[in-house]
């Protein structure tokens, strides 16, 4: 998780400055923040959508793509409350 979050700000930030978190970042919406990007970004490589639309359990994806159940719990929470998710076995 730690480097496709990496990989993350290489891809999507241009200059290092800007692939951390600003010291006003409280005043910014979560999704413009760069880490909240750099997660969202790991998370999708990691954890595919449509496995996790057929995903059993958290612990089947916390095993098969080899992610923390924090890292699992919040990325299907994510994408549930973005209405991208429905799957009844995710809680
Ligand atoms: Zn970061």
């Amino acid at each position: 998780m730690t480097l496709a979050h990496e990989v993350g700000h290489l891809l999507l930030h241009d200059a290092p400055g800007l692939a951390r978190k600003p010291k006003n970042s409280v005043d910014i919406p979560p999704y413009k923040s760069s880490e909240w990007q750099a997660n969202a970004f790991a998370g999708s490589l990691l954890m595919p959508i449509e496995f996790l639309k057929s995903a059993r359990s958290l612990r089947e994806i916390i095993d098969e793509c080899a992610v923390t159940e924090e890292a699992a719990a919040t990325h299907t929470r994510l994408l549930t409350q973005a209405g991208l998710l429905c799957n009844p076995c995710l809680g």
